[in-house]
Protein backbone atom coordinates (compact mmCIF):
# COMPACT_ATOMS: atom_id res chain seq x y z
CA UNK A 1 0.00 0.00 0.00
CA UNK A 2 0.92 3.48 -0.78
CA UNK A 3 2.39 5.11 2.19
CA UNK A 4 2.14 9.28 2.66
CA UNK A 5 2.54 12.18 5.41
CA UNK A 6 -0.06 13.31 5.56
CA UNK A 7 -3.34 14.53 3.81
CA UNK A 8 -2.37 16.88 1.96
CA UNK A 9 0.96 14.91 0.62
CA UNK A 10 -1.80 12.63 -1.16
CA UNK A 11 -3.53 15.26 -2.88
CA UNK A 12 -0.28 16.98 -4.17
CA UNK A 13 0.34 13.37 -5.64
CA UNK A 14 -2.86 11.88 -6.51
CA UNK A 15 -4.72 14.67 -7.57
CA UNK A 16 -7.98 11.92 -7.17
CA UNK A 17 -11.31 12.53 -8.57
CA UNK A 18 -12.23 9.80 -6.34
CA UNK A 19 -13.02 9.26 -2.37
CA UNK A 20 -9.60 8.34 -0.76
CA UNK A 21 -9.31 6.43 2.34
CA UNK A 22 -6.55 7.22 4.95
CA UNK A 23 -5.25 4.53 7.18
CA UNK A 24 -3.86 4.90 10.43
CA UNK A 25 -2.61 1.69 11.60
CA UNK A 26 -0.28 3.35 14.49
CA UNK A 27 -3.95 4.88 16.01
CA UNK A 28 -5.73 1.83 15.81
CA UNK A 29 -2.64 0.01 17.75
CA UNK A 30 -2.49 2.41 20.16
CA UNK A 31 -6.22 2.50 21.05
CA UNK A 32 -5.45 -1.71 20.94
CA UNK A 33 -3.14 -1.26 23.66
CA UNK A 34 -4.87 1.26 25.51
CA UNK A 35 -7.78 -1.51 26.28
CA UNK A 36 -5.69 -4.20 26.67
CA UNK A 37 -3.38 -2.87 29.11
CA UNK A 38 -6.30 -0.53 30.72
CA UNK A 39 -9.38 -2.62 30.74
CA UNK A 40 -9.76 -4.45 34.11
CA UNK A 41 -11.14 -7.74 32.11
CA UNK A 42 -11.13 -8.81 28.27
CA UNK A 43 -11.76 -6.14 25.91
CA UNK A 44 -13.17 -7.74 23.02
CA UNK A 45 -13.43 -6.05 19.22
CA UNK A 46 -16.57 -6.17 17.90
CA UNK A 47 -16.07 -6.36 14.24
CA UNK A 48 -19.09 -4.59 12.76
CA UNK A 49 -17.71 -1.73 13.75
CA UNK A 50 -15.20 -2.29 10.78
CA UNK A 51 -14.87 -5.53 9.45
CA UNK A 52 -11.33 -4.74 7.83
CA UNK A 53 -9.00 -8.08 7.68
CA UNK A 54 -6.37 -5.23 8.06
CA UNK A 55 -7.15 -4.03 10.46
CA UNK A 56 -7.97 -7.03 12.49
CA UNK A 57 -4.33 -8.22 12.44
CA UNK A 58 -3.92 -4.59 13.83
CA UNK A 59 -5.62 -5.40 16.61
CA UNK A 60 -4.56 -9.14 17.22
CA UNK A 61 -0.52 -7.39 16.87
CA UNK A 62 -1.33 -5.21 20.03
CA UNK A 63 -2.84 -7.79 22.16
CA UNK A 64 -6.63 -8.04 21.28
CA UNK A 65 -7.46 -12.04 21.13
CA UNK A 66 -11.29 -12.02 21.58
CA UNK A 67 -13.65 -10.45 18.33
CA UNK A 68 -17.39 -9.79 18.91
CA UNK A 69 -19.22 -11.33 15.66
CA UNK A 70 -22.35 -11.49 14.60
CA UNK A 71 -22.89 -13.50 11.32
CA UNK A 72 -21.69 -16.33 9.83
CA UNK A 73 -19.49 -14.45 7.00
CA UNK A 74 -17.94 -12.14 9.52
CA UNK A 75 -17.66 -15.56 11.47
CA UNK A 76 -15.63 -17.26 8.47
CA UNK A 77 -13.90 -13.66 7.95
CA UNK A 78 -12.73 -13.49 11.39
CA UNK A 79 -11.33 -17.30 11.14
CA UNK A 80 -9.56 -16.81 8.08
CA UNK A 81 -7.81 -14.13 9.14
CA UNK A 82 -7.02 -15.20 12.42
CA UNK A 83 -6.89 -19.07 13.22
CA UNK A 84 -5.93 -18.36 16.72
CA UNK A 85 -8.32 -15.85 17.85
CA UNK A 86 -11.39 -16.49 20.43
CA UNK A 87 -14.72 -15.56 18.77
CA UNK A 88 -17.96 -14.73 20.34
CA UNK A 89 -21.22 -15.12 18.63
CA UNK A 90 -22.63 -12.04 20.25
CA UNK A 91 -25.87 -11.70 17.75
CA UNK A 92 -28.85 -12.46 20.07
CA UNK A 93 -30.79 -13.80 17.34
CA UNK A 94 -28.56 -16.53 14.98
CA UNK A 95 -29.79 -19.12 12.56
CA UNK A 96 -29.16 -22.74 13.69
CA UNK A 97 -27.33 -23.41 10.74
CA UNK A 98 -25.06 -20.60 11.72
CA UNK A 99 -24.46 -21.87 15.35
CA UNK A 100 -24.14 -25.52 14.11
CA UNK A 101 -20.97 -24.15 11.58
CA UNK A 102 -20.01 -21.83 13.93
CA UNK A 103 -19.36 -24.64 16.90
CA UNK A 104 -18.43 -27.46 15.01
CA UNK A 105 -16.10 -26.29 12.35
CA UNK A 106 -15.41 -22.49 13.98
CA UNK A 107 -14.73 -23.72 17.06
CA UNK A 108 -17.40 -20.92 18.65
CA UNK A 109 -18.07 -21.76 22.00
CA UNK A 110 -19.61 -18.17 23.16
CA UNK A 111 -23.44 -17.42 22.24
CA UNK A 112 -25.86 -14.41 23.34
CA UNK A 113 -29.15 -14.77 23.43
CA UNK A 114 -32.27 -13.09 24.92
CA UNK A 115 -35.05 -15.44 25.02
CA UNK A 116 -35.89 -19.48 25.46
CA UNK A 117 -36.26 -19.77 21.97
CA UNK A 118 -32.61 -18.79 21.12
CA UNK A 119 -31.30 -21.14 23.73
CA UNK A 120 -33.68 -23.93 22.60
CA UNK A 121 -31.84 -23.12 18.68
CA UNK A 122 -28.32 -23.33 20.47
CA UNK A 123 -28.76 -25.99 22.59
CA UNK A 124 -30.03 -28.14 19.46
CA UNK A 125 -27.83 -26.63 17.23
CA UNK A 126 -24.69 -27.50 19.52
CA UNK A 127 -25.79 -31.02 20.20
CA UNK A 128 -23.64 -34.24 18.11
CA UNK A 129 -24.93 -36.70 16.13
CA UNK A 130 -25.12 -39.23 18.92
CA UNK A 131 -27.48 -36.98 20.81
CA UNK A 132 -24.51 -35.60 23.17
CA UNK A 133 -25.23 -32.31 24.00
CA UNK A 134 -22.23 -29.86 24.07
CA UNK A 135 -20.70 -29.48 27.66
CA UNK A 136 -18.35 -26.42 26.79
CA UNK A 137 -20.76 -23.36 26.02
CA UNK A 138 -20.44 -19.93 27.30
CA UNK A 139 -23.89 -18.84 27.62
CA UNK A 140 -24.22 -14.46 27.87
CA UNK A 141 -28.06 -13.51 28.82
CA UNK A 142 -28.68 -10.20 26.64
CA UNK A 143 -30.04 -7.84 29.12
CA UNK A 144 -32.16 -4.83 27.84
CA UNK A 145 -30.99 -1.60 29.59
CA UNK A 146 -31.49 2.14 29.01
CA UNK A 147 -29.78 3.91 26.32
CA UNK A 148 -30.48 7.80 27.74
CA UNK A 149 -26.53 8.48 27.87
CA UNK A 150 -25.95 7.46 24.72
CA UNK A 151 -25.82 9.20 21.14
CA UNK A 152 -26.94 5.96 19.39
CA UNK A 153 -29.86 3.66 21.02
CA UNK A 154 -29.59 -0.09 20.52
CA UNK A 155 -32.68 -0.57 23.66
CA UNK A 156 -35.71 -0.79 21.50
CA UNK A 157 -34.20 -4.15 19.25
CA UNK A 158 -32.32 -6.82 22.03
CA UNK A 159 -32.35 -7.80 25.36
CA UNK A 160 -34.76 -9.55 27.79
CA UNK A 161 -36.51 -7.06 30.62
CA UNK A 162 -35.78 -7.56 33.61
CA UNK A 163 -38.69 -8.91 34.94
CA UNK A 164 -37.97 -11.70 32.74
CA UNK A 165 -34.40 -11.85 33.46
CA UNK A 166 -34.76 -14.71 36.28
CA UNK A 167 -36.60 -17.57 34.25
CA UNK A 168 -34.31 -17.10 31.10
CA UNK A 169 -31.36 -17.09 33.55
CA UNK A 170 -32.21 -20.44 35.35
CA UNK A 171 -33.00 -22.38 32.44
CA UNK A 172 -29.72 -21.45 30.77
CA UNK A 173 -27.97 -21.88 33.51
CA UNK A 174 -28.45 -25.75 33.26
CA UNK A 175 -27.52 -25.75 29.51
CA UNK A 176 -23.81 -23.94 29.96
CA UNK A 177 -20.47 -24.43 30.72
CA UNK A 178 -20.18 -20.41 32.00
CA UNK A 179 -23.49 -18.20 31.95
CA UNK A 180 -22.91 -14.69 31.88
CA UNK A 181 -24.78 -11.44 31.47
CA UNK A 182 -24.41 -9.22 28.65
CA UNK A 183 -26.34 -5.44 27.59
CA UNK A 184 -25.29 -2.80 25.07
CA UNK A 185 -25.52 0.52 26.37
CA UNK A 186 -25.62 2.16 23.28
CA UNK A 187 -23.46 3.52 20.89
CA UNK A 188 -21.03 6.60 21.93
CA UNK A 189 -22.24 6.83 25.71
CA UNK A 190 -21.34 10.14 27.12
CA UNK A 191 -20.87 9.09 30.56
CA UNK A 192 -19.71 6.12 32.43
CA UNK A 193 -22.51 6.18 34.85
CA UNK A 194 -24.26 4.25 31.69
CA UNK A 195 -22.34 1.61 32.51
CA UNK A 196 -23.23 2.19 36.66
CA UNK A 197 -27.04 2.32 36.06
CA UNK A 198 -26.78 -0.95 33.92
CA UNK A 199 -24.88 -2.92 36.52
CA UNK A 200 -27.39 -2.22 38.68
CA UNK A 201 -29.24 -3.75 36.36
CA UNK A 202 -27.52 -6.58 36.82
CA UNK A 203 -27.72 -7.10 40.09
CA UNK A 204 -31.23 -6.95 40.23
CA UNK A 205 -31.08 -9.91 37.71
CA UNK A 206 -28.71 -11.98 39.71
CA UNK A 207 -30.85 -11.57 42.90
CA UNK A 208 -33.83 -12.30 41.96
CA UNK A 209 -33.06 -15.49 39.75
CA UNK A 210 -30.55 -16.72 42.55
CA UNK A 211 -28.07 -18.49 39.62
CA UNK A 212 -24.08 -18.09 39.54
CA UNK A 213 -22.71 -15.78 37.10
CA UNK A 214 -19.60 -16.07 35.53
CA UNK A 215 -18.90 -13.38 33.23
CA UNK A 216 -20.54 -9.99 33.18
CA UNK A 217 -19.99 -8.50 29.28
CA UNK A 218 -20.69 -4.30 29.42
CA UNK A 219 -20.72 -4.44 25.71
CA UNK A 220 -19.84 -1.79 23.36
CA UNK A 221 -20.68 1.72 23.70
CA UNK A 222 -17.16 3.21 25.12
CA UNK A 223 -17.02 6.62 23.05
CA UNK A 224 -14.29 8.35 20.36
CA UNK A 225 -14.80 12.04 20.31
CA UNK A 226 -16.25 14.39 17.48
CA UNK A 227 -17.57 17.72 17.37
CA UNK A 228 -19.57 18.21 20.32
CA UNK A 229 -18.93 15.03 21.63
CA UNK A 230 -16.05 15.19 24.22
CA UNK A 231 -16.53 12.45 26.51
CA UNK A 232 -14.57 11.84 30.03
CA UNK A 233 -11.20 9.80 29.79
CA UNK A 234 -11.71 6.39 29.23
CA UNK A 235 -9.88 5.75 32.48
CA UNK A 236 -12.89 6.77 34.20
CA UNK A 237 -15.33 4.78 32.54
CA UNK A 238 -13.06 1.62 33.34
CA UNK A 239 -12.77 2.83 37.24
CA UNK A 240 -16.00 2.70 37.52
CA UNK A 241 -17.47 -0.64 35.86
CA UNK A 242 -14.51 -2.60 37.85
CA UNK A 243 -15.46 -0.58 40.97
CA UNK A 244 -19.43 -2.05 40.03
CA UNK A 245 -18.40 -5.44 39.00
CA UNK A 246 -16.42 -6.13 42.10
CA UNK A 247 -19.60 -5.24 44.37
CA UNK A 248 -21.61 -7.61 42.13
CA UNK A 249 -23.15 -10.85 43.46
CA UNK A 250 -21.08 -12.83 41.48
CA UNK A 251 -18.61 -15.97 41.76
CA UNK A 252 -15.47 -15.14 43.26
CA UNK A 253 -13.41 -16.30 39.78
CA UNK A 254 -16.22 -14.38 37.49
CA UNK A 255 -14.72 -12.44 34.56
CA UNK A 256 -15.23 -8.73 33.43
CA UNK A 257 -15.39 -8.37 29.66
CA UNK A 258 -16.46 -5.84 27.11
CA UNK A 259 -17.05 -5.26 23.41
CA UNK A 260 -15.69 -2.03 21.91
CA UNK A 261 -15.88 -1.35 18.61
CA UNK A 262 -15.93 1.74 17.99
CA UNK A 263 -13.27 3.03 20.20
CA UNK A 264 -10.89 0.84 18.82
CA UNK A 265 -11.22 1.63 15.35
CA UNK A 266 -12.48 5.47 15.05
CA UNK A 267 -8.99 6.85 14.94
CA UNK A 268 -7.95 4.35 12.37
CA UNK A 269 -8.87 5.81 9.25
CA UNK A 270 -9.97 9.74 7.60
CA UNK A 271 -11.27 10.18 4.47
CA UNK A 272 -10.50 12.60 1.40
CA UNK A 273 -13.51 14.17 -0.48
CA UNK A 274 -12.95 16.50 -3.53
CA UNK A 275 -15.71 19.17 -3.72
CA UNK A 276 -17.64 19.14 -7.10
CA UNK A 277 -20.14 21.93 -6.91
CA UNK A 278 -20.59 24.55 -4.36
CA UNK A 279 -24.16 26.37 -4.05
CA UNK A 280 -24.35 28.86 -1.21
CA UNK A 281 -23.44 27.15 1.84
CA UNK A 282 -23.85 23.32 0.27
CA UNK A 283 -21.22 21.56 -0.95
CA UNK A 284 -21.59 18.93 -3.48
CA UNK A 285 -18.56 16.18 -2.52
CA UNK A 286 -17.89 13.04 -3.78
CA UNK A 287 -18.89 10.63 -1.07
CA UNK A 288 -21.54 11.03 1.40
CA UNK A 289 -24.58 8.93 2.16
CA UNK A 290 -24.52 5.42 0.69
CA UNK A 291 -20.52 5.53 1.08
CA UNK A 292 -18.78 6.04 4.02
CA UNK A 293 -20.74 9.36 5.46
CA UNK A 294 -23.94 7.22 6.61
CA UNK A 295 -23.93 8.37 9.90
CA UNK A 296 -23.66 11.80 8.62
CA UNK A 297 -26.62 11.93 6.69
CA UNK A 298 -28.49 9.37 8.63
CA UNK A 299 -28.10 10.31 12.11
CA UNK A 300 -26.87 13.75 11.57
CA UNK A 301 -23.13 12.77 12.75
CA UNK A 302 -21.18 15.92 12.49
CA UNK A 303 -17.50 14.55 11.82
CA UNK A 304 -14.92 16.42 12.36
CA UNK A 305 -13.44 18.52 8.76
CA UNK A 306 -10.40 20.12 7.22
CA UNK A 307 -9.75 21.99 4.46
CA UNK A 308 -6.59 20.72 2.78
CA UNK A 309 -5.90 23.89 0.63
CA UNK A 310 -3.33 26.26 1.94
CA UNK A 311 -4.70 29.75 0.04
CA UNK A 312 -8.27 29.12 1.67
CA UNK A 313 -8.73 31.88 4.15
CA UNK A 314 -10.38 32.14 7.41
CA UNK A 315 -12.77 32.21 8.96
CA UNK A 316 -14.44 29.50 8.74
CA UNK A 317 -18.15 29.30 8.01
CA UNK A 318 -20.93 26.18 8.25
CA UNK A 319 -21.05 24.37 5.39
CA UNK A 320 -23.73 21.24 4.54
CA UNK A 321 -23.13 18.49 2.00
CA UNK A 322 -24.38 17.01 -0.92
CA UNK A 323 -23.16 13.29 -1.69
CA UNK A 324 -22.64 12.12 -5.23
CA UNK A 325 -25.99 10.03 -5.49
CA UNK A 326 -29.11 11.47 -7.25
CA UNK A 327 -30.97 10.90 -4.48
CA UNK A 328 -32.24 14.22 -2.29
CA UNK A 329 -31.43 11.73 0.99
CA UNK A 330 -27.34 11.62 -0.07
CA UNK A 331 -27.51 14.81 2.60
CA UNK A 332 -25.55 15.89 5.20
CA UNK A 333 -26.81 18.68 7.19
CA UNK A 334 -23.54 19.20 9.78
CA UNK A 335 -22.43 21.90 10.12
CA UNK A 336 -18.98 21.57 8.74
CA UNK A 337 -16.87 24.02 9.62
CA UNK A 338 -15.09 25.21 6.76
CA UNK A 339 -13.19 28.42 4.94
CA UNK A 340 -15.76 30.33 3.75
CA UNK A 341 -14.34 30.79 0.16
CA UNK A 342 -13.91 27.29 -0.29
CA UNK A 343 -14.78 26.55 -4.01
CA UNK A 344 -15.30 23.64 -6.48
CA UNK A 345 -12.00 21.60 -7.39
CA UNK A 346 -11.11 21.99 -3.43
CA UNK A 347 -10.08 19.07 -1.68
CA UNK A 348 -11.55 18.24 2.51
CA UNK A 349 -10.34 15.78 4.61
CA UNK A 350 -13.05 14.19 6.93
CA UNK A 351 -12.03 12.55 10.21
CA UNK A 352 -12.95 9.82 12.56
CA UNK A 353 -14.43 7.60 9.60
CA UNK A 354 -12.78 4.35 11.22
CA UNK A 355 -15.88 3.43 12.95
CA UNK A 356 -18.94 2.86 10.68
CA UNK A 357 -17.71 4.50 7.97
CA UNK A 358 -16.11 2.34 5.66
CA UNK A 359 -18.30 -0.44 6.77
CA UNK A 360 -21.43 0.80 5.76
CA UNK A 361 -20.29 1.69 2.27
CA UNK A 362 -22.04 0.61 -0.63
CA UNK A 363 -21.84 0.89 -4.40
CA UNK A 364 -25.27 2.31 -4.93
CA UNK A 365 -25.45 4.39 -8.12
CA UNK A 366 -22.48 3.57 -9.12
CA UNK A 367 -20.26 5.18 -6.51
CA UNK A 368 -18.22 3.80 -3.66
CA UNK A 369 -15.15 2.96 -5.28
CA UNK A 370 -12.37 4.58 -3.44
CA UNK A 371 -8.46 3.98 -3.11
CA UNK A 372 -6.51 3.40 0.46
CA UNK A 373 -3.57 4.67 1.47
CA UNK A 374 -1.52 4.86 4.83
CA UNK A 375 0.02 7.94 6.30
CA UNK A 376 1.70 8.91 9.25
CA UNK A 377 0.14 11.87 10.70
CA UNK A 378 -2.07 12.02 14.06
CA UNK A 379 -5.61 11.55 13.49
CA UNK A 380 -7.75 14.87 13.84
CA UNK A 381 -8.74 13.98 17.06
CA UNK A 382 -7.07 10.86 19.82
CA UNK A 383 -8.73 9.90 22.78
CA UNK A 384 -5.23 8.37 23.72
CA UNK A 385 -2.43 10.46 22.98
CA UNK A 386 -2.53 11.62 26.19
CA UNK A 387 -2.38 15.72 25.71
CA UNK A 388 -5.80 16.13 26.33
CA UNK A 389 -7.13 18.83 28.02
CA UNK A 390 -9.33 17.43 30.96
CA UNK A 391 -12.96 17.42 29.56
CA UNK A 392 -14.53 17.26 33.28
CA UNK A 393 -13.03 20.86 33.28
CA UNK A 394 -15.09 22.16 30.49
CA UNK A 395 -18.87 22.24 29.65
CA UNK A 396 -19.40 18.36 28.63
CA UNK A 397 -22.00 18.70 25.75
CA UNK A 398 -24.28 15.40 25.38
CA UNK A 399 -26.30 16.27 22.04
CA UNK A 400 -26.30 16.47 18.99
CA UNK A 401 -29.85 16.72 18.06
C1 LIG B 1 -22.45 -2.77 17.85
C2 LIG B 1 -22.12 -3.66 19.00
C3 LIG B 1 -20.96 -3.46 19.75
C4 LIG B 1 -20.01 -2.31 19.52
O1 LIG B 1 -20.59 -1.11 19.91
P1 LIG B 1 -19.74 0.27 19.93
O2 LIG B 1 -20.74 1.28 20.35
O3 LIG B 1 -19.21 0.46 18.58
O4 LIG B 1 -18.65 0.09 20.94
C5 LIG B 1 -20.68 -4.34 20.79
N1 LIG B 1 -21.51 -5.35 21.06
C6 LIG B 1 -22.64 -5.59 20.36
C7 LIG B 1 -23.49 -6.75 20.73
C8 LIG B 1 -22.98 -4.75 19.32
O5 LIG B 1 -24.12 -4.96 18.63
Amino acid sequence: MLQYPDAKAVVRALEPDEPVTLLRPHAASRAARFFTQKFPGKAMYAVKANPSPDLIRILWDAGVTHYDVASIAEVRMVRDTLPEATLCFMHPVKTKRAVREAYFEHGVKTYSLDTLDELAKIVEATTDESGKAASDLNLLVRLRVSSEHSELSLAAKFGVDLVDAAPLLQATRQHCDALGICFHVGSQAMTPFAYVQALERVRAAIVEAAVTVDIIDVGGGFPSIYPDLDPPALEDYFQLIHQHFEALPISYSAELWAEPGRALCAEYSSIIVKVEKRRGDELYINDGAYGALFDAAHVAWRFPVAALEDDLRNPLAEFSFYGPTCDDADFMKGPFMLPEDIQAGDYIEIGMLGAYGAAMKTSFNGFGASEAVQVADEPMHSLYRGDRPDPRSSDNVVSLR
